[in-house]
């Protein structure tokens, strides 16, 4: 029988951190590992060179082998196409250096702050708008939370922080949880909200001591996963997020619209359906922040807007995400209308 401490003991076990240790950093290797060619190896490896490649055991294994088109693969294996350059794309595409008021800080809305955690990451996503944020001495640490709370103290209409990164689920339980304790504490603070992929790229991140911080929590937490193929959601995707759901935790999730992975109805519908057996609400539907590098995952919006009216027709208003775009200096997310609506 399926009980939940079974569930938290199959999670933690081997743990993530060793998981880690083992993941893809070397291109030829994932590739012979899902039995492709590395003929062209030379080229791939010119286009990791400013960020390199990065994925998990447990996200290659859903990776379909010998398919250069599988569209998992094509998120992370890098591509020469990121050498090409084009002029609207650019290293900071949505405003990061502009609203980077402290080291680890950023504040772009009213309301809500931005914690940069940490640089790292589970996986490397060649589409990154961050994968040319510059981390070093620009995350959150322990010495800093001091100044995080003045910066709160100064500012009390804020009453949400977003622990984002890289990602907040990097840092290990203890951290994370000293900082999740340190929010916990702030009165001011009503919503802690995490940015994270690691419960879909590292099941096993999602550990019996990162479940209890969550639960010892009172305040509103809001956990926004990022997942853009229903093949991500595996099996064991599916159980973590049933644990981080049953912390009492509301789970959204956020998709990027990528020209060859998701870039059509079926997918998407797919995509939004999976999320709701895995108790995730679809939240966001990311038109391509235009980062250096990343211009063939970028789609025309004539397309973009047909394929939406396709998902709204199909499904029900809640299975649908908000079609948003990020504009650097906007108040908030711009979302957009389709031409027919506008
Ligand atoms: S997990 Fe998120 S922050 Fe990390 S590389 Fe992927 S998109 Fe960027």
């Amino acid at each position: 029988m399926i009980t939940m401490s079974n569930i938290e003991k199959t999670l933690s076990t081997p743990t993530w951190q060793t998981e880690l240790q083992t993941a893809f950093t070397n291109i030829s290797d994932l590739l012979t590992y899902l039995n492709l060619s590395t003929e062209a190896l030379g080229q791939y490896d010119k286009a990791a060179e400013g960020f390199p490649l990065l994925v998990t055991r447990s996200y290659a294994s859903r990776i379909q082998p010998a398919n250069w088109q599988d569209p998992l693969l094509r998120q992370v294996l890098p591509h020469p196409d990121e050498l090409v350059n084009q002029a609207d794309f650019i290293n900071d595409p949505v405003g990061d250096k502009e609203a980077n008021i402290a080291p680890g800080l950023l504040q772009k809305y009213q309301g809500r702050v931005l914690v940069i955690t940490t640089g790292a990451c589970a996986i490397h996503c060649r589409y990154c708008f961050r994968r040319e944020f510059q981390y070093s001495g620009n995350s959150a640490h322990q010495s800093q939370l001091e100044s995080i709370q003045q910066h709160l103290v100064k500012h009390p209409n804020i009453h949400e922080v977003i622990l984002s990164g890289g990602d907040p689920l990097m840092l290990s339980d203890t951290k994370f949880s000293a900082l999740f304790d340190f929010l916990t504490n702030l009165s001011q603070v009503k919503r802690i909200r995490l940015h994270t992929r690691l419960p879909v790229v590292l099941p096993s991140r999602i550990t019996p001591e990162l479940l209890t911080t969550l639960r010892a929590s009172h305040k509103k937490v809001i956990i926004v996963i990022h997942s853009n193929h229903p093949n991500e959601l595996s099996h064991d995707v599916a159980n973590s997020l049933l644990s981080l759901k049953n912390t009492g935790a509301t789970l959204l999730n956020q998709t990027v619209f990528l020209k060859g992975i998701n870039d059509d109805p079926k997918t998407l519908i797919e995509l939004s359906v999976r999320l709701f057996d895995c108790h995730t609400l679809p939240y966001y539907l990311h038109v391509l922040d235009k980062v250096t590098g990343s211009a063939h995952f970028d789609s025309k919006m004539h397309h973009i807007h047909h394929v939406y009216q396709q998902i709204q027709k199909e499904l029900p208003g809640y299975l649908v995400p908000k079609l948003v775009k990020e504009l650097p200096g906007e108040p908030n997310k711009t979302q957009l209308n389709l031409p027919s609506l506008a």
